[in-house]
């Protein structure tokens, strides 16, 4: 190769890797930021199946998706559904899943509100910068429904065919005080990948991520488990509001749903393998 040929390629990557230093902050600064989506999310209040909530959550997240698809199936005479949204790429395919429903009585902003406002916004920055490898938005119903039936999860995995390298489970990400400690089931499944998704983690917000297991928690990632899918939970289970009336919007922060949007930029588009 003549020597301008061979400086030519050098001047090409610097100006591809500069490209994309400036690309992708600027269209990450052009999504909606999650906590806009949580407070109007959230303000719907209750969202449990049957509910009128329950319609108005639903049509919220499809309306703020572009070309979502919606795959309803019905339990005992109530409607569910489920919502995807996918992103081709390179395979395999990676999943990042939230459950969208709350229990009954609850507003579950934490509980439910904060996974699926990071998604909408990673939606938004997902639709403008293409990601390097095929990506899921998954949001699942009937979660909470007889606390933790994980109905919208076991539809999905029992009919699922799609290879997933993995899917992670978002689930109570927006406290005011986020710690993070790994889940024990997700731990003893998957010890090695739990760990490296950790890393990324710290890498991010060291004071948030905390690589030692504290609970085993059933959440929709056991779903996924059942049916072969390498699965893990993202939570933060120190919330005394769980499952009450007053887990609403005050009892979580711009800052915490900050933290676990740029956790999930970097799965999306900085690491491939695991
Ligand atoms: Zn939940």
């Amino acid at each position: 190769m003549d020597e301008h040929k061979f400086l030519g390629r050098i001047l090409y990557g610097r100006v591809i890797f500069v490209v994309l230093t400036i690309a992708i902050p600027l269209v990450v600064a052009l999504a909606k930021h999650p906590y806009e989506y949580f407070t109007d999310f959230c303000s719907i209040g209750e969202r449990a199946p049957g509910t009128p909530g329950h319609i108005q959550a639903r049509d919220f997240i499809i309306l703020n998706i572009e070309n979502p698809e919606v795959d309803s199936f019905s339990v005992l005479g109530t409607s569910y559904y489920n919502i995807y949204k996918r992103y081709e790429g390179q395979g395999p395919r990676i999943g990042l899943a939230v459950h969208w429903d709350s229990d009954i009585g609850c507003p579950g902003a934490n509980d439910g509100g904060s996974g699926v406002s990071v998604l909408l916004s990673l939606a938004d920055t997902l639709a403008r910068h293409r990601p390097p490898r095929a990506v899921d938005l998954l949001f699942f119903d009937g979660e909470d429904v007889e606390k933790a039936e994980l109905l919208g999860s076991q539809h999905f995995a029992a009919s699922c065919v799609d290879n997933y390298d993995f899917v992670i489970v978002l689930d109570m990400v927006g406290d005011k005080n986020l710690q993070i400690f790994q889940e024990g089931n997700s731990a003893k499944f998957f010890p090695e990948f739990v760990d490296s998704i950790w890393q990324i983690g710290m890498s991010v917000a060291p004071d948030v991520f905390v690589p030692i297991v504290k609970y085993y928690i059933v959440d929709d990632h056991m779903s996924l488990i059942k049916y072969g899918i390498r699965s893990i939970d993202v939570i933060d289970f120190d919330y005394p509001y769980w499952d009450t009336k007053d887990d609403t919007i005050d009892k979580c922060s711009r800052e915490s749903l900050d933290v676990i949007y740029r956790f999930v930029l970097q799965v999306v588009y900085h690491r491939s393998n695991y």
